[in-house]
């Protein structure tokens, strides 16, 4: 079940994995950016699992408003308002003590809404919104066709992993990668890959 227990696994596997691709997540931003988004993210995850330490959230809600503020006071740059905003509006629909399948569809909404009312970015502009986006519609599949919650975040990492492969081909039109313009193709954008990373830790999380 999607409980408190499992937002809590999530958030330790998420900080675990960014903390271990650190430096592939920032040779990414490298090639387009200034190549410091592992090390944001490192730095915003492990202010994340210390602040958990000290908190005892009781519903995922709390466990994802946690996570929210947090990275917005500690990751700075672009990434930072970013995943607070998506972890903001996915704490507010998920007050809840489980998630049922719907539940997993109305979470990565939130998130995905949360991006895109902070960056504008659209669908195609190589930024986490493409990541996120087939992530939200393979959540949306999956839970039309009655597979369990696990399953639905399961179908949603894949998508949001595919989607990321896909950032290689596209132009940025949204964020520093955008001052490169036609030399940002052939690379993959590293939001879309740090979204598809969580997105998995969270599928993993579920036992
Ligand atoms: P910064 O660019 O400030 O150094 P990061 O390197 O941490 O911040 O994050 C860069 C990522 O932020 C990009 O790879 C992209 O996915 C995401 N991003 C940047 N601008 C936007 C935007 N307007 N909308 C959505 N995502 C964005
Ligand atoms: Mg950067
Ligand atoms: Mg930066």
């Amino acid at each position: 079940v999607l409980d408190v227990a499992w937002a809590l696994r999530f958030v330790a596997l998420a900080a675990q994995e960014v903390a271990q691709q650190r430096v592939e997540l920032s040779e990414l931003d490298r090639a387009i950016g200034d190549g410091d988004h592992g090390e944001n993210l490192a730095r915003g995850f492990g202010a994340v699992t210390a602040a958990l330490e000290k908190a005892d959230p009781a519903t995922v809600g709390a466990v994802l408003k946690l996570v929210a503020t947090t990275l917005m006071s500690t990751v700075g740059g672009a990434a930072g308002p970013l995943y607070g905003t998506a972890f903001l509006r996915a704490a507010k629909v998920s007050d809840a003590p489980t998630i049922d399948a719907q539940g997993v569809v109305s979470l990565i909404d939130a998130a995905l809404e949360g991006v895109v009312s902070r960056g504008r970015a659209k669908v195609g502009d190589k930024t986490m919104v493409d990541a996120w986006h087939p992530a939200l519609e393979a959540a949306s599949r999956a839970a039309d066709d009655g597979d369990p919650p696990a399953a639905v975040l399961a179908r949603a990492a894949e998508a949001a992993e595919a989607g990321a492969a896909a950032t290689d081909d596209l132009v940025a039109l949204k964020g520093r990668a955008s001052y490169l313009g036609e030399r940002s193709r052939g690379h993959r954008d590293p939001g879309a890959a740090s979204s598809a990373l969580l997105l998995r830790a969270a599928a993993r999380a579920v036992t």
